[in-house]
């Protein structure tokens, strides 16, 4: 059955006035959230107390939402798990890549990537005391830079800034032909744009849950590892909860069965309720059809913007192939009129230096919310609106 936009919509919680054009940053919260997290913290965590682990499930919660994600991004059931943050999920991934690959010693990004997985590889670079390197070309020089050099292959499939598209299944083709690993990073990919992580052959992924998946601010992260390196893959980062018997407390590590290695610490559990309410919503629907959805409203701003406020720049691939589920615009006042947008209730946001960046999230914003963005963009810009000292003092949180 066709999705129902409509009805999605009416399962989220949107605040009055507010067309949200954020959600690849933070998703707003499914209605369901608050009385779910409010059980969770009531009658889990008041009532059961320590039980709670055993009890309600809060052990198995992680692995058990790792395979509703992995629904999502074609990972089969039994390779996902959650917890902890991105950042530390892309070292967790990058470090046993690193480790199953020991004769080479270039990791491979691009200058797309988001800063935080290309500082954690230098980070790792620097502890594993200065043999590795990080090497980053631009987006469309990647598949020419894997040599038999690379490592390991990093890369964020959708580009935070440009929404710029990688081909997974091209790039980890090339980088296993070249005899390199790879690590996605899904953050602008997960609950964004169908992904088949076993298709395409990818060896490692990670992304976050707090951005299209709706789990909340500091929501969950996720980790996959091939079912063939499963049993192979080593976790730098070996925590307790990654131990083959967390509770034996021996006084040295032996890794978990498969996916459950790459767990660290003690799971974010009412986060993870969040999460759960919000999967109710993700488990029905079909990833195909809600990018499809997605062009066709990232098409209509495209067209209104070019047609009505021509001074901004598109940044974003117009090739449908190559989009993920943003659309960025460039201007050199871009941080003022974005918070000049915000102040009218239409909320994107600022990405240095020039970048005006607009998620879209078919579940809850329809041709109406793009066509009010498109007409409050061009009033600000053809009345200057933007060009008030209040709209370009730099908040903390752009
Ligand atoms: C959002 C994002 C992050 C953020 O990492 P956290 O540890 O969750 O703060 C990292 N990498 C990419 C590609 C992102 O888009």
């Amino acid at each position: 059955m066709p999705i129902d936009f409509a009805a999605t919509k009416a399962l989220f919680h949107l605040p009055e006035g507010v067309v949200y054009l954020d959600g690849n940053s933070l998703g707003p919260m499914v209605r369901t959230a608050p009385a779910r997290v409010d059980r969770v913290v009531q009658a889990e965590w008041g009532e059961m107390l320590i039980r709670g682990w055993n009890k309600a499930g809060w052990m198995a919660q992680p692995a058990a939402l790792g395979n509703r994600v992995g629904r999502l991004i074609g990972a089969a059931a039994g390779t996902v798990v959650l917890g902890d943050t991105l950042s530390i999920k892309v070292y967790q991934a990058l470090a046993s890549a690193l480790e199953m690959n020991p004769k080479r010693r270039v990791i491979l990004s691009d200058t797309g990537n988001f800063p935080s997985d290309l500082y954690m590889a230098e980070g790792l670079c620097r502890t594993l005391g200065g043999q590795y390197r990080l090497k980053t070309v631009s987006p469309e020089a990647v598949m020419a830079a894997i040599d038999d050099s690379v490592a390991v292959v990093m890369l964020t499939e959708v580009d935070y800034r440009t929404g710029r598209r990688h081909d997974m299944a091209d790039i980890t083709r090339r980088a296993h032909e070249m005899g390199a690993l790879t690590v996605w990073d899904l953050a602008h990919s997960a609950g964004a744009i169908p992904v088949d992580l076993a298709r395409a052959g990818a060896d490692f992924a990670v992304g976050c849950t707090y951005k299209y998946l709706n789990s909340g601010p500091g929501g969950p992260a996720f980790i996959y590892v091939a079912p063939a390196h499963a049993e192979v893959a080593r976790p730098a980062l070996s925590g307790w909860l990654g131990h083959a018997a967390p509770f034996a407390f021996d006084l040295s590590y032996r890794p978990g069965p498969g996916i459950e290695r790459m767990r660290v610490g003690t799971p974010p559990v009412l986060q993870m309720a969040a999460l759960e309410a919000a999967m109710e919503v993700w488990d029905g629907v079909s990833m195909a059809e809600v990018h499809a959805q997605s062009l066709r409203l990232q098409d209509q701003l495209i067209k209104g913007v070019e047609t009505r406020a021509p001074m901004l720049t598109l940044a974003t691939p117009r090739s449908h192939l190559m989009r993920g589920s943003q659309v960025s615009f460039r201007h050199p006042e871009g941080y003022a009129i974005m918070q000049a947008l915000i102040a009218e209730g239409v909320i994107g946001d600022f990405r240095a230096p020039d970048i005006l960046r607009f998620g879209f999230t078919p579940l809850y914003i329809d041709e109406d919310d793009v066509a009010r963005a498109v007409s409050v963009l061009a009033r600000i810009m053809d009345y200057g609106t933007w060009d008030k000292p209040e709209f370009k003092a730099r908040a903390a949180v752009t």
